[in-house]
């Protein structure tokens, strides 16, 4: 078993607020400089750029897990990770057939680009991804479930988005066993108010929409080897794996 330094939450140019310059290439190259060794592309609803960046991904000895960063019927935010791509893929269809049918708008969000490992645009995605499921956090915890997916509520100090800014509590569940942190939170801080949080493990990501932030904020995994499966063992510390968050910019 090793250390392994991972940025889980890592938007694509699919995200009408990433920027983009977020192509496949430029987000290895920026991973590989920060010695990011598993990253997770966490796009707005949607899993549709995960394979393309996977292939380059790859080329650069980087383990790319597939991820969404879901936005909930009470527009809480929440990271969910695959290590099957069948069921990756399921769960994204799921979800899409759950958003709301409002179109994008470009001029006032920024493009949907699907693009490929080539980096040549696909397609744009029409619907606003950077929108709500119709699914609630309960409803999104039973789908992840049901897909074998793994859960985390995302940015749980923002102020906005997160399922403490939306719900005013984290719902027990058996599947919660982890929460995302902003690269500026103040743990001590943030268990001074909120001291239930102690019994969560802690996975701080970039959440990065521009290349600047890649690895600017990561959480190390001790693990048998680059898998989700490994990493929810580390959340959990099973059998000696564990976790290390970077400490707060
Ligand atoms: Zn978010
Ligand atoms: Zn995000």
């Amino acid at each position: 078993m090793r250390w392994f330094k991972a940025d889980l939450h890592i938007h694509s140019v699919l995200s009408p607020c990433g920027g983009l310059e977020m192509s496949p290439q430029a987000v290895m190259e920026q991973a590989q400089q920060n010695h990011i060794e598993i990253i997770a592309i966490t796009d707005h609803n949607s899993l549709a750029n995960c394979l393309e960046y996977e292939k380059i991904a790859k080329e650069f000895g980087i383990k790319l897990i597939y991820g969404v960063e879901v936005q909930t019927a009470e527009e809480v935010h929440a990271i969910v990770l695959f290590d099957k791509w069948l069921e990756a893929k399921e769960f994204g269809d799921n979800l899409y057939n759950s958003l709301l049918p409002i179109e994008n708008d470009p001029d006032f969000f920024g493009d949907q680009v699907v693009i490929n490992a080539a980096e040549e645009i696909v397609r744009f995605e029409e619907r606003a991804l950077i929108n709500s499921s119709m699914w609630t956090f309960e409803e999104m915890l039973d789908m992840v479930d049901a897909y074998n997916g793994f859960v985390f509520p995302a940015h749980i100090d923002a102020t906005a988005y997160s399922v403490i800014a939306q719900l005013g509590f984290i719902p027990e569940h058996k599947s919660i066993i982890a929460v995302g942190l902003t690269a500026k939170c103040d743990i001590d801080k943030l268990l001074a108010v909120y001291g239930y949080l102690e019994k969560y493990t802690f996975i701080r990501n970039s959440d990065a929409h521009y290349l600047a932030q890649i690895g600017s904020a990561y959480t190390e995994f001790y693990l048998e080897e680059a898998t989700v499966a490994e990493i929810i063992k580390a959340c959990k510390r099973e059998d000696g794996r564990m976790t290390k968050i970077s400490s707060f910019k």
